[in-house]
């Protein structure tokens, strides 16, 4: 019944982006014009519709190889995404039938799923990350009748409330129609891929989801980061069919892993080119921090489930409740406040115990 790869972030928490008024309306969103746009020799952005608000549009990435066109990400499966990147290669003197191969930092459909059906037409190879499998299998084989990941988290966070809503609003989790298959290959960290004008490796960045890759380009000094480094958001952890037990824990780890290669150029999947990930990246891991001592500040009155800490604290840069947030992001807000529970359990700073009703209490250890 949920959503477990709707593409829209959770609420921005704001600590690391920009206050209100820095940029312009304008400015902040001029990323989102029709592409291509050069980025470095050879790379071409092109920003791709999305049929959520929130969001706006993906970036997908069409690299110069010396046989065609390789992309990286491919946009959500729709009518209006396929003639976007139809136009925007046209404006470079090519078309879809010139991709060589995609190659999709994750399992997301703003992502992959557009890729899928490119390939039933043109036959080009569609690459993934191959801890992405567990969620592909998940979703391929979906017992309509089971419950869902995300549903039996949000019982185990004490959130009734919102699976009542969500099943008003008739939300279903993502299916084997919605564009879902295999990929022909399946990446491994540090696996390389030669495009004839460069050569990328990939780098299993787990967090946002368990089978992120990222794809360095080292000699041009460029990040294509997906959704793992993004410049205005805080990327959802573990919005997956098949999480892992930590996603916290994994993102993090994510983060210090690019953080210790040398700095270079952020391609996000959402948002404008940034000039460095490094800068991005410590923003980043200082929101998570605060958060994390936000949340364990709640605990002190435990024990409390995921969903009263959420209803606890202030959620996007304007510090809105809980409440206020729509349907999804309150979703989103309940998966973010149980990874960083569950992080600060992990690192015996909490404990949690699981009642009869399956409900999850933390309080503070000690
Ligand atoms: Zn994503």
């Amino acid at each position: 019944m949920v959503c477990q790869n709707v593409p829209v972030r959770p609420p921005d928490p704001g600590s690391a982006g920009h206050s209100p008024g820095e940029q312009s309306r304008s400015q902040r969103h001029q990323w989102l014009e029709e592409g291509p746009h050069q980025v470095a020799p050879g790379v071409h952005r092109i920003p791709l519709p999305l049929p959520m608000d929130g969001l706006r549009a993906v970036n997908a990435y069409a690299i110069e190889a010396s046989d065609g066109l390789v992309m990286i990400d491919s946009g959500w499966l729709l009518d209006e995404t396929e003639a976007t990147l139809k136009r925007s290669l046209a404006r470079m003197g090519a078309g879809l039938g010139d991709i060589r191969s995609f190659l999709v930092t994750h399992i997301h459909r703003d992502h992959f799923t557009q890729a899928i059906a490119l390939r039933r037409t043109f036959g080009m190879k569609v690459a993934l990350g191959i801890e992405e499998r567990h969620s592909l299998h998940a979703l391929l084989s979906r017992d309509p009748g089971a419950l869902s990941t995300r549903a039996m988290r949000l019982i185990s966070a004490g959130a009734h409330p919102l699976i009542e809503k969500m099943v008003q609003a008739g939300m279903q989790p993502p299916t084997p129609d919605d564009g879902y298959e295999e990929p022909d290959e399946w990446i491994t960290s540090g696996q390389s891929f030669d495009l004839g004008t460069r050569t990328l490796e990939a780098i299993a960045t787990p967090g946002h989801t368990r089978g992120h890759v990222v794809f360095a380009d080292h000699a041009a000094g460029l990040l294509f980061a997906g959704d793992h480094v993004l410049p205005h958001i805080t990327p959802s952890i573990s919005l997956e069919a098949a999480p892992t037990d930590l996603p916290l824990h994994d993102y993090i780890e994510s983060l210090r892993l690019v953080r210790q290669m040398p700095d270079l150029t952020l391609l996000p999947a959402h948002g404008p080119v940034a000039p460095s990930v490094h800068a991005r990246v410590d923003e980043l891991l200082d929101h998570h921090d605060a958060r994390l001592r936000i949340m364990s500040a709640v605990l002190a009155d435990g024990p409390v489930t995921a969903y009263q800490v959420a209803l606890a604290v202030k959620w996007t840069s304007r510090e809105r409740n809980l409440v206020d947030l729509d349907l999804i992001n309150q979703v989103l807000a309940i998966g973010e406040t149980q990874a960083h529970l569950d992080l600060l359990v992990a690192r015996g700073q909490a404990t949690a115990t699981v009642a009869e009703d399956s409900i999850r209490y933390y309080q503070l250890s000690g």
